[in-house]
């Protein structure tokens, strides 16, 4: 089109051409260079040699723009830069500033959050970083005009520069080849990091993953379940499983640590497992793992999804279950059971957005217990000490460490802020924990009660640059996978084992496997699929009881 016939003013300025070839390679080159500060800071802690450093990133380099000029045509290459980009800067966003490894758990853990839980990650700082690095150069792709030749001379041309690209990448393989076999099998992080690649990858293995599991029926599991022995009185059993949020054993007082987080539990008589260790470092990978008879080393997700679970042996075994819940969902487990969720209530009394204190569910257990005409399990899915909003999760009269960091942006918030927040989440749960024994207490004149309290995973505060969880099992730090564990028993069910025994194995290592079947030994349980050995009671029960 002319412009000539337009007053000089309104002339638009010129939009710059440049070729297929070259916007392929100078994007790709964008996104290594200024989309992978985690993963270039990872390769120079990891390899010895700069040499063999690099030679690897050059090779990477040339293989990553290979790819992009193969994929150089008409109509193509805008749209691909422009979700490159996107997709890139949101990667760069949580890799760089949390630590965050975009792995397919944690794109599914990210796809089960809910909205509010989400909208805390959508900071005014996190806009910025979209804008500056998804945006801008997104942009500066749209608005040049790409040179496109004939599609002969094109395929001559692409073919030559990828032939190119690809020989300088297998000359660098080779080169460093020794370097790069020991780095990447000694440190399997740094590869998850490379932006956005990586998270791309593993976003589209998890919408396949998704697509298929929408087939899969649990297979039916403990179906000989019975309640092996009634109570010595005759009362019926109820056992309440706290599932416990984002809590890191490190910064439990029962634990050792050195603030009193626990002042309410250790006036209680109850027995804490100080070296328990959770399944998963996500709640999409925990909570269904805890509830499974898997145990961490044989549970996946989807082997979690095609077997019944805890909830459903007690089923089978005609116990009332229940599952309230204040976080985001039972991820299945309670596919088969009575659920109900206090998110979703929405109660003004104790929430805001749909994001509620773990008190509205303490409100409502005397009812419940009032209720309980038979053997009853009751899961109390807390929404604890879920980040990065901290300040939000316990209401003003438990900010017991302060100054406290009152923001989501975790990196305007010095580390003592940060953690004084997130020490005043464990307070408030110490709180909430004492409240359940406390009713539970308080009924059992008609029922026997117990409590087991596991944390699902721990959470990182700033330790070797980490925040908030979700670091593949390999690589996480201990503040990830170390979990609180508290048993409450009442005095009935308390008479049933040998307290002094139990004390002993509360000093030795726990995990998550053992929930399963502890909670079945608490209820009298029997079935094939009870294991004594993954029971922390069953070694210390008097009599016949197990
Ligand atoms: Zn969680």
């Amino acid at each position: 089109m002319s412009t000539d016939s337009l007053p000089q003013t309104a002339r638009p300025l010129a939009r710059p051409r440049i070729g297929s070839i070259t916007l392929a390679i100078v994007g790709a080159l964008y996104l290594i260079a200024f989309t992978n500060r985690t993963f270039w800071s990872r390769g120079l802690a990891y390899f010895d040699s700069r040499l063999a450093l690099a030679a690897f990133g050059l090779g990477l380099t040339c293989l990553f723009c290979a790819l992009t000029v193969t994929l150089s045509v008409k109509y193509v290459l805008k749209p691909l830069f422009v979700f490159l980009f996107f997709s890139a800067a949101a990667g760069s966003w949580f890799m760089d500033g949390f630590g965050t490894i975009i792995d397919v758990d944690m794109i599914r853990n990210a796809a089960q959050t809910t909205t509010s839980e989400a909208g805390h990650l959508v900071t005014p700082a996190f806009l910025l970083h979209m804008a500056i690095f998804g945006l801008v150069p997104s942009l500066l792709v749209c608005w040049v005009r790409i040179e496109h030749r004939r599609f002969y001379s094109k395929l001559r041309w692409n073919l030559l520069a990828i032939s190119l690209l690809l020989l300088v990448a297998l000359a660098c393989g080779i080169s460093a080849a020794r370097s790069v076999a020991a780095v990447t099998r000694l440190h399997k992080d740094m590869m998850l990091t490379l932006n956005p690649i990586l998270p791309i990858g593993n976003a589209v293995a998890f919408a396949l993953a998704s697509e298929a599991d929408k087939n899969i029926v649990a297979r039916p599991l403990g179906t000989d379940a019975h309640v092996a022995a009634r109570t010595p009185s005759g009362k019926p059993r109820v056992l309440v499983i706290v599932t416990g949020e984002t809590a890191r054993a490190e910064n439990f007082s029962l634990g050792g640590y050195s603030r009193q987080t626990n002042p309410e539990l250790s006036q209680l008589d109850i027995t804490y497992f100080s070296d328990t260790s959770s399944c998963g470092t996500a709640t999409a990978v925990s909570v269904p793992c805890m509830f499974s008879n898997l145990t961490r080393g044989g549970y996946s997700h989807r082997a979690g999804l095609a077997n019944e679970n805890l909830l459903d042996v007690f089923g089978h075994a005609g116990i009332r279950t229940e599952w309230w819940d204040n976080n985001t969902g039972s991820k299945g487990v309670a596919n088969r059971t009575v659920y109900k969720s206090f998110s979703d209530a929405n109660d003004p009394r104790y929430c805001k957005d749909h994001e509620c204190l773990d008190e509205g569910m303490v409100a409502q257990l005397d009812d419940w217990l009032a209720g309980v005409k038979g053997d009853s399990v009751l899961v109390v899915h807390q929404l604890g000490s879920h980040g990065p909003a901290y300040y939000q999760r316990y209401p003003a009269e438990f900010a017991h460490f302060t100054p406290e960091c009152r923001t989501a942006e975790l990196g305007n918030c010095s580390q003592e802020d940060i953690v004084n927040a997130y020490d005043n989440t464990l307070f408030y749960t110490d709180h909430i924990l004492a409240s359940i024994i406390n009713a539970l207490k308080a009924h059992q004149d008609r029922v026997v009660p117990a409590m087991i309290y596991m944390s699902d995973h721990g959470e990182s505060l700033g330790e070797h640059g980490l925040y908030l969880h979700g670091a593949p099992y390999i690589v996480a730090p201990s503040q990830q996978t170390h979990v609180p564990f508290v048993l409450w028993q009442g005095s009935e069910m308390k008479a049933l084992a040998d307290q002094d025994c139990l004390s002993l194995r509360a000093s030795k290592p726990a995990s998550h496997d053992d929930l399963f079947h502890t909670a079945l030994g608490l209820m009298a349980i029997q079935t094939s699929v009870y294991e004594p050995k993954l029971d922390v009671l069953a070694g210390c029960r008097r009599g016949a009881a197990s």
